[in-house]
């Protein structure tokens, strides 16, 4: 049985920052991060040596490894993969991979909004995951194919963990070496957290997932998001992106029906009146059970061209992965071995 203090032995990247000098646990994060073993070689060519002590140390922490696990790996027919992460309390989470060089993480286990479109709300939230839970997403997509990107669009609403998922942010830059820039920050918004972001050092760039510019449609589709005006709610995101430089992401997820018609184009063109931003349609992906459809392909390429005629750039966005459930909206609880709840 291993001696070493508990503080250090799955104590996570964390830990090991804690455990050693600043630059040489520093080092010892970035090279983990970049798929190396830190070996006191790698320590010694570039001039910090490790004492004996230390080096003692970052075995006892390499022998117990991450605090992640990854459970299951399932490859999509495009290159896309989806990681079932498991945590050290047996939660589990999923993160995908992408080809683009883009690494979709989670960022609580489960999600509160509910929205009624999305796999992953439909349990409700378990917990937040810890800022190592985050990082180490990333690292274990990193061993898969080379990922420069880095967006908080998987499982939970990263404005409800904020705490934790700007620590990442910085952490990210930090041990991964990935800008803010870099990563994508996607919430439902709500003008507190909004104002709280621009109070951070590391601030990625904002997608704002809006999906509809009706009150009382987006309260349907977004129960539990924040109540908060949507004006103000725009405003605040607005004026997030331009203390960043980086135009805010209109988030809208394609429904027939629901928000594909000419008024919804119309209100979301009056909403987004003078903001710094863009509007990404996502093409629905179909999750079991829910009775959501894609609106036809004549559809979207027509709404994008109404945004873009009233000066609004406007894209769509076909997600990574449906075949495998690892496309946007897909990433789920149920059956990853999570108690449910209610
Ligand atoms: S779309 Fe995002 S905010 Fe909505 S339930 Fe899914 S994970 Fe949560």
């Amino acid at each position: 049985m291993s001696d070493a203090p508990t503080s250090v032995v799955g104590s996570g990247l964390s830990g090991l920052a804690q455990a050693l000098p600043l630059a040489k646990g520093l080092l010892a994060r970035r090279l983990i991060a970049s798929g190396r073993t830190p070996t006191p070689y790698e320590f010694d060519r570039r001039g910090l040596r490790l004492a004996p002590g230390e080096q003692t140390i970052l075995q006892q922490w390499l022998d117990a490894g991450l605090v992640t696990r990854v459970e299951l790996e399932t490859r999509s027919r495009d290159g896309t993969v989806k990681l079932l992460l498991a945590l050290q309390d047996g939660k589990k989470v999923e993160t995908v991979a992408m080809t683009v060089g883009a690494c979709c993480v989670s960022t609580q286990v489960g999600c509160a909004v509910g929205c009624r479109f999305c796999a992953s709300g439909l349990y409700g939230v378990e917990r937040h995951l810890s800022s190592d839970e985050i990082v180490e997403q990333v690292v274990h997509a990193r061993r898969l194919m080379p990922i420069d990107r880095v967006v908080y669009m998987g499982m939970g609403e990263p404005s409800h963990n904020l705490d934790n998922v700007m620590a990442a942010v910085a952490r990210i830059r930090d041990e991964v070496m990935i800008s803010p820039k870099r990563q994508t920050f996607s919430t439902v918004g709500g003008v507190k957290p909004l104002e709280r972001m621009r109070q951070f050092a590391a601030r990625p760039c904002l997608a704002l997932s809006l999906h509809s510019a009706n009150e009382q449609t987006r309260r349907e589709l977004l129960p539990r998001a924040h109540k908060d005006p949507l004006p103000d709610i725009v405003a605040a995101a607005d004026a997030y992106a331009r203390d960043v430089g980086t135009p805010v992401q209109i988030e809208w997820t394609l429904l027939a029906g629901i928000n594909d018609r000419d008024q919804d184009i119309d209100e979301l063109c009056t909403l987004l009146k003078g903001v710094r931003g863009f509007v990404n349609f996502i093409v629905y992906n179909p999750v079991d059970g829910l009775p959501f459809n894609a609106p036809p392909i004549d559809r979207i390429v027509a709404m994008v061209r109404a945004v873009k005629s009233r000066g609004i750039l406007a894209t769509i966005r076909n997600s990574s992965g449906p075949d495998a459930e690892a496309a946007c909206g897909q990433l789920r609880l149920r059956d990853r071995g999570n108690p449910t709840v209610s």
